[in-house]
């Protein structure tokens, strides 16, 4: 089969983890007789120096004329003092909303190699730990009506409104069962039910979607708090994990941190069709830019996530998550997630190491 891939590389050491990538990718493709076309389009810091915005035309036409896309990270300290709409990150957010993608996707695993950075203690993660933790994006809080007034007693008051309609619930639902049954076929929704009508109606909802379109999924609700604490408590007992914006951005982040390593996670984001935004969770981390030292192990996973989510190439996807548990095992290490003992090696090497083990 043949794929047509954009590339987003933008700014710090977003060329440097996407070269890994497409590295690896490239081996896949060799390898499982497919051929991936690369083709590049600028985002971000980048963009705004060459071509005066954050996300010129050319990209958002070439990645809605691509089968998905792949993105690095933007921002660096040059571009710090511009505001908002000029900023490098107003080409993400413009990219995720011309592609229309409504969902985020973020794996929360904790490599058995990696154990050790983890801060939570051994016999909490012992049984392994693979979360998906799967967030509505562009609905919610973040994108309700909001006003900053002043009351009849003169005192400055805020709002912010959450606001869920039954389809926005009933689409992140889909796409959340859609990767359950090719998993445990658990979800936990989590909701504050107990509180919230947006949240009665949130776990009405997909109750009722589960029951009609995937009858053989078990879903348990989970009300927020009780998560934020279970993740730290018995993390293992999750897999997919059902969420809102607000709700999600929060969890994600505390997922992200019981695996220790930020450079060992991806992303993605989802819409309707199969086309996707597949990148690291972490940033650009300009303090390292153009060193060869970055993690590209984050991005190779993004890229492993395209080939599965987007593609449908399971096997080919698991080829490349075992090859890089094998190079774990073999303890090479970048600097990010070195330990006592273990090789020392770059971007390039640690891309070209993985590459070589499928
Ligand atoms: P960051 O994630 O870029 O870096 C945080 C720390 O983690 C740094 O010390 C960095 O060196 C390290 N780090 C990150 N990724 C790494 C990797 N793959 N390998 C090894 N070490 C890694 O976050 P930050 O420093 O807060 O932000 C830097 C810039 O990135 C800012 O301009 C910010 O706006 C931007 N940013 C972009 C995205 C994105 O593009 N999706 C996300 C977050 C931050």
């Amino acid at each position: 089969m043949r794929y047509k891939i954009a590339v987003l590389e933008g700014d710090g050491i977003g060329p440097e983890i996407c070269a890994g990538a497409l590295t690896v990718l490239k081996k896949v493709g060799k390898k499982f007789n497919h051929r991936f076309d690369f083709i590049h389009y600028p985002i971000g810091g980048y963009a705004i120096d060459n071509f005066g915005s954050p996300l010129p035309k050319e990209t958002t036409d070439g990645c809605l004329a691509s089968d998905s896309v792949l993105l690095g990270a933007v921002g660096g300290y040059k571009w710090d003092n511009l505001s908002g709409a000029e900023r490098p990150e107003a080409g993400l957010l413009g990219i995720r909303k011309t592609m229309n993608l409504y969902s985020n996707i973020r794996p929360a695993k904790l490599w058995k190699s990696l154990a050790d950075a983890s801060p939570l203690k051994k016999e909490l993660i012992e049984n392994g730990l693979d979360i998906l933790i799967v967030r509505e994006l562009t609905g919610g809080i973040y994108f309700g009506e909001r006003t900053l007034a002043t009351d009849e007693n003169g005192e400055i008051y805020a709002t912010d409104t959450e606001k869920y309609s039954v389809s926005e619930i009933e689409r992140i639902t889909k796409i959340a069962c859609k990767l359950a049954v090719k998993r445990s076929g658990k979800i936990a929704s989590v909701d504050k039910a107990n509180v919230l009508e947006t949240s009665r109606l949130w776990r009405k909802t997909v109750h009722a979607y589960c029951n009609e379109h995937y009858p053989e999924i078990e879903v348990k609700d989970v009300l927020v708090d009780n998560m934020a604490m279970q993740l730290v408590k018995n993390p293992s007992q999750f897999d997919v994990v059902l969420t809102s914006n607000m709700f999600g951005d929060i969890l994600s982040d505390e997922a992200a941190q019981i695996t220790g390593s930020i450079g060992m996670l991806a992303s993605s984001s989802l819409g309707d069709g199969t086309r996707g935004l597949y990148e690291p969770i972490h940033g650009s981390a300009p303090d390292i830019a153009g060193t060869d030292s970055a993690n590209p192990v984050a991005t190779i996973l993004a890229a492993a996530m395209m080939l599965r989510d987007s593609f449908g190439l399971d096997t080919e996807c698991a080829a490349i998550e075992k090859a890089v548990q094998t190079v774990l095992e073999k303890g090479y290490r970048t600097a990010d997630i070195m330990q006592p003992g273990m090789k020392k090696i770059g971007c390039a090497e640690t891309a070209q190491r993985i590459a070589d083990e499928i």
